[in-house]
């Protein structure tokens, strides 16, 4: 099986995940030497290590910086924490890392092909806005988001039903949980695929967690080689959680994951009981992360070959409520002037528990996922000021919203599509 044909068809025909064959494991003095790299370096080399069997080098070197094309801020908080800013892209989230270079990667595939690809998506936010702007007016390619109707914030959904052109947006009279089995059933109706080529973009492509893996490195590799790096991950669906896994599997210098969630725990459940449990997901002020069946823990158990006790020993998890954030957002503030978005601070958070497993001395590294202006409503009352909305956020605010509504039944979907 070629990257390319999982990249291609998103899910495996029998309703699996796709990952990679094997991890090349690269020695120390390998990483030692991209240690002072710019971001999109250690991202170029990295790929051409994962994909040099299907690019030659030109194309990663063309495609990637161009996908990857915001900088990666890393901002020092104090001795032991920094927050890794991964939300520098258009749509001010860290979904555009994987979307972005997801639609690139997608339409260097496609550049022979005569019948357009329609990218299905469910989102519960982030998702739709980041696939959306990805692949708005790439050619060959149509976009449909499903979202459920009503549980997404104001600026996400501006994001994704203000674009037109090859981008629909399909609001579900239904929960997330609800938006995700929709695409489950398309992909699974084999009528409706001979009629319509579909592939997906949710954090269950592989052509997504790909490039999650560079930035893991990067900042690992930043913090330098003394450094017992700890990321700290808010998570939902365990996509970049996996990408993070898979970049130390591949021999990038980091000791040890947090999971932090919402409180839809469903895996820091599984790491304590060893009983994996899913439920349906319950709404949170960090609306991207609720998750209750995460589609990517699969992903997570093969990495650890189903073993929960290996699981254990590299990563740690913790469950956050909605007041945990609040004050964590208004703490952030107080102490070092930074202000963070609600999944960031679930982030932060993470780097609170006790002690890791992996380290006694860690660098906590958190991920900062989504701009603050993103979720206003959460932050401005914690912090007790406004948040500054950036210019393209407050452009797509004052345009017009193009939305088709359905009810959460296969047929509807069908029937769109
Ligand atoms: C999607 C999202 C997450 C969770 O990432 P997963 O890969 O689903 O675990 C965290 N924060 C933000 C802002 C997101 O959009």
């Amino acid at each position: 099986m070629a990257f390319r044909q999982a990249v291609v068809s998103g899910m495996a025909p029998d309703g699996g995940l796709y990952v990679p064959a094997t991890l090349e494991r690269r020695p120390a003095d390998w990483w030692d030497g991209l240690r002072h790299a710019p971001f999109q370096d250690v991202a170029v080399a990295m790929a051409q290590v994962l994909l040099g069997d299907e690019f030659d080098e030109g194309e990663l070197a063309a495609l990637i910086p161009d996908a990857l094309n915001f900088p990666i801020p890393i901002v020092r908080l104090d001795d032991a924490l920094q927050a890794v800013e991964l939300f520098h892209g258009p749509t001010f989230a860290f979904k555009d890392v994987g979307a972005r270079t997801l639609a690139r990667l997608l339409s260097h595939f496609e550049a022979a092909d005569e019948q357009p690809l329609t990218i299905l998506v469910a989102t519960s936010g982030d998702t739709g806005s980041a696939v959306a702007q990805a692949f708005w007016g790439v050619p060959r390619t149509r976009v449909v988001v499903l979202y459920p109707e009503g549980q997404v914030s104001q600026v996400q959904e501006a994001q994704f039903t203000t674009l037109g052109g090859n981008i629909t947006a399909v609001a579900v009279r239904g929960t997330f949980d609800d938006c995700q089995r929709l695409a489950k059933e398309a992909f699974a109706d084999a009528a409706l695929r001979q009629r319509v080529r579909l592939t997906s973009a949710n954090s269950i492509s592989l052509g997504r967690l790909v490039p999650q893996m560079f930035y893991y490195a990067y900042a690992a590799l930043q913090a330098g080689p003394e450094a017992r790096v700890v990321f700290s991950v808010p998570s939902g669906n365990f996509g970049n959680l996996a990408a993070g896994v898979m970049a130390w599997r591949m021999g990038a210098p980091i000791s040890g994951f947090v999971a932090a969630t919402n409180l839809n725990d469903t895996v820091p459940r599984y790491l304590e009981t060893g009983h994996y449990e899913p439920r349906p997901s319950v709404a949170t002020v960090a609306n991207a992360m609720d998750v209750g069946a995460p589609s990517n823990f699969e992903r997570l158990q093969w990495l650890f070959g189903g073993d929960r006790a290996a699981m254990r020993a590299m990563i740690s998890a913790n469950v956050h409520t909605n007041d945990d954030v609040r004050r964590a957002i208004a703490e952030l503030h107080r102490r070092y002037g930074y202000v963070a978005d609600p999944h960031t601070a679930i982030a932060y958070l993470g780097t609170q528990a006790p002690q890791h497993p992996s380290t006694s001395a860690p660098q906590h590294l958190f991920l900062a996922t989504a701009h603050p202006a993103k979720f206003a409503e959460v932050v401005e009352p914690a912090i007790g000021e406004a948040v500054p909305i950036p210019g393209p956020l407050a452009e797509a605010l004052a345009r017009p919203r193009l939305v088709e509504r359905i009810g959460p039944t296969h047929r509807e979907l069908a029937n769109l599509l």
